[in-house]
């Protein structure tokens, strides 16, 4: 039969029923223009039941489509602590300000940004949202600290008059994927240009540097990678002006360049790209500026676009002039934001943290607004305090204070603060008024008797998670918040990006915590540290890998659930001796079969009078295993020997179930 007249009989289209007689089972090819007459037949039986079934199925997985997006959209879980400002709860929400606004408003919260909500409104509006809205304690005195500071920051320095702010030197952040020369490009600059042209000058690692290029001194975060950026980010501070993405021409647009860039985007802060080993042969600068412009919308100034894209070379010094002359014309462009009051008392962010061996706890400050000086008294993030004892620059050099946009390493400290914490001048006094009696070391102290009291019920296993981009990280935190183990807590008590450092190795030490990396490297230098500090460090390439590790160490952690089970009675039909600690027995089984080396429970007018414990069993004379139900045996029953004839004897083992994870 010809088709169309098919299609005219099935009243469809014929490419239509072409299209739809693969789908029902009827393979007839898309150019067939006959069927033959069997098949026709067949087809014309059979197809208002099998485009019924059709239909079906394709509606089934229409709703499954849409349950699965509406599970996906009901997973999104946010934790807040017990108060947020709107701002913050927005900003974690990622909802606008105004549709959380107005979320409040039609349950008559007439609310302002920096008000703060309580968590159950807060909860009641993320429904409404699609958000799970969940309660973490933990987070209450961050978000009183380290927020409120950061918040204070924006806060003073928009108080500030005017005619007091001066020009400060901008705040660089350079980031970029792995390997593609970010820390090659700091070394290189901080070579050429510390002190414009004192290149002798040997600089100490302190977090950052600055150098001076045409009498501007421009400072530079070079604390490579996201880091210690996201660190200081995930706090609230905004610390860099100006970004430069550095790409590897040889390598284009990676992961963490995409991550990097999108980072960068949401902490609105404008970015140069520096194409980085243009002296390599196989650089292409070409490529990768359409990488850049196709798989991150940036489109090159020469190409008409807005973003500067600079080639250079930073083993070979070639663009680096050129580079910093980008990061002076922006910084030009950007002068009204780049700017602070020298006469205020000072604030900034830790950039850096760590405890010496000579000096003790040490941290390196970035001042963003005011002036830091020696004998300043100090509050970090509302949660410890400090003084300055001393001050030293990136050269080494001591110095008395500190200017907006300079870094200072502090001496002098009882503690060490954490990275991203917020510094505050003047505010050592408003701690001790708010009666937080411990000092820091107290602190860590009693945290430390709360895990220990904590162990007796839970046992924790220590994380410290290193990874190459933010999402991976994001990722093995989700699987192992799947593992869940009322006993075993899993406490990720660092997480960060980037390759295993000797301070991830010095903290995993204090905390007793494994390191665990994912797809990045740990250097020689650090595992050997590792080996000397008895830390665990554990690379993986694979997540499915890292989290069955980790499950295997949560299995020999859980101790095994012993429940009793019963097995078979035995009645009792002659008691053979009698000594002082137990009998011997003659029985039979009745219900179900009994082992050896099991307990019994002694039943007499259904009342258990004694137990012990059944230490021989045999059946004619032979020692046995077991015997079957109905089977006669004789037992050796070790206990309180009061069994008589006519007793039933309950026998029950031990069985030791160990959950599987
Ligand atoms: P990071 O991981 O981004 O900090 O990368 P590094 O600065 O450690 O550089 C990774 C590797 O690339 C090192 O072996 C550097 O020597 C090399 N490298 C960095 N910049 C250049 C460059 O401009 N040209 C060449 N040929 N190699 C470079």
């Amino acid at each position: 039969m010809n088709i169309t007249e098919l299609a005219r009989t099935l009243r469809v289209p014929p490419q239509e029923l072409r299209d739809k007689l693969p789908l029902i089972g009827f393979d007839i090819g898309q150019k067939a223009i006959k069927v033959d007459n069997r098949t026709a037949k067949k087809i014309l039986k059979e197809w208002n039941f099998l485009i019924g079934q059709l239909e079906a199925r394709e509606e089934k997985r229409r709703v499954e489509e849409k349950t699965e997006i509406a599970q996906n959209q009901e997973k999104k879980e946010i934790k807040i602590p017990h108060f947020i400002t709107v701002r913050n709860f927005s900003e974690l929400a990622e909802v606008p300000v105004n549709k959380i606004l107005a979320e409040l408003m039609k349950n008559s919260i007439f609310s302002s940004l920096n008000e703060k909500i309580d968590f159950e409104t807060a909860a009641i509006i993320g429904s409404d949202l699609g958000l799970e809205v969940m309660l973490d304690e933990a987070l209450d005195k961050k978000e009183d600290g380290d927020k409120m500071s950061a918040e204070k920051l924006k806060d003073l320095l928009e108080k500030e008059d005017s005619s007091d702010m001066k020009e400060r030197a901008p705040v660089i952040v350079v980031m970029g994927h792995v390997d593609h020369g970010k820390t090659k490009l700091l070394d290189a600059i901080r070579r050429t240009h510390v002190m414009d042209g004192e290149a002798g000058g040997i600089t100490q690692h302190i977090g950052a540097y600055q150098v001076v290029r045409k009498g501007k001194a421009i400072t530079f975060i070079d604390t490579p990678g996201h880091e210690a950026f996201t660190a200081m980010r995930s706090r609230g501070a905004k610390i860099a002006d100006i970004a430069i993405l550095v790409v590897a021409a040889d390598d284009g647009v990676k992961p963490q360049t995409i991550e990097a860039y999108r980072i960068l985007e949401s902490a609105k802060i404008p970015v140069l790209v520096a194409i980085n080993k243009i002296d390599k042969p196989e650089a292409n600068i070409d490529k990768t500026k359409q990488e850049l412009s196709n798989q991150l919308k940036i489109t090159p100034e020469d190409w008409g676009g807005k973003t500067i894209c600079m080639p250079i070379s930073a083993k070979e010094g070639a663009g680096i002039d050129d580079l910093l002359d980008m990061v002076l014309l922006t910084a030009d462009m950007e002068s009204g934001n780049i700017k602070a009051n020298p006469k205020s008392s000072a604030i900034g962010t830790i950039i850096e943290s760590r405890v010496d061996k000579g000096e003790g706890p040490v941290a390196t400050v970035l001042v963003q607004n005011g002036t830091l000086k020696i004998g300043d008294q100090l509050c970090f993030s509302g949660q410890s305090y400090g003084k300055v004892r001393a001050l030293r620059n990136y050269l080494g050099e001591n110095i008395e204070q500190a200017e907006p946009s300079v870094p200072a390493k502090i001496i002098g400290l009882k503690s060490a603060p954490k990275v991203g914490d917020i510094l505050e001048v003047g505010a050592g006094e408003k701690i001790k008024n708010k009666k937080i009696k411990y000092a820091p070391q107290e602190l860590t102290n009693k945290k430390s008797n709360e895990s220990e009291n904590e162990n007796i019920k839970t046992k924790r296993i220590n994380l410290i998670i290193k990874s190459d981009v933010l999402g991976s990280g994001g990722a093995i935190e989700e699987s192992l918040a799947k593992i869940e183990i009322p006993e075993i807590k899993i406490n990720i008590i660092k997480k960060g990006l980037g390759n295993i450092t000797e301070s991830d190795i010095t903290q995993a030490e204090a905390s007793q915590a494994q390191v665990i990396g994912f797809n990045v490297k740990s250097p020689s230098a650090v595992e050997e540290l590792a080996r000397s500090k008895n830390v665990i460090v554990k690379i993986y390439v694979v997540i499915y890998e890292l989290i069955n590790d980790i499950k295997s160490r949560i299995q020999e952690l859980v101790e095994p659930e012993v429940k009793r089970v019963d097995l078979g009675r035995l009645k009792v039909l002659a008691i053979f001796r009698t000594e002082a600690n137990s009998q011997i027995i003659g029985g039979k089984a009745i219900d179900k079969a009994i082992e050896d080396s099991s307990f019994i429970d002694v039943c007499r007018d259904k009342e258990v009078i004694a137990s012990g414990k059944l230490t021989k069993l045999q059946s004619g004379k032979q020692d046995v295993k077991s015997v079957e139900a109905d089977q006669e045996c004789g037992i050796q029953y070790e206990g309180k020997p009061l069994i008589k004839e006519g007793d039933i004897l309950q026998v029950w083992k031990e069985e030791r179930i160990t959950k599987i994870i």
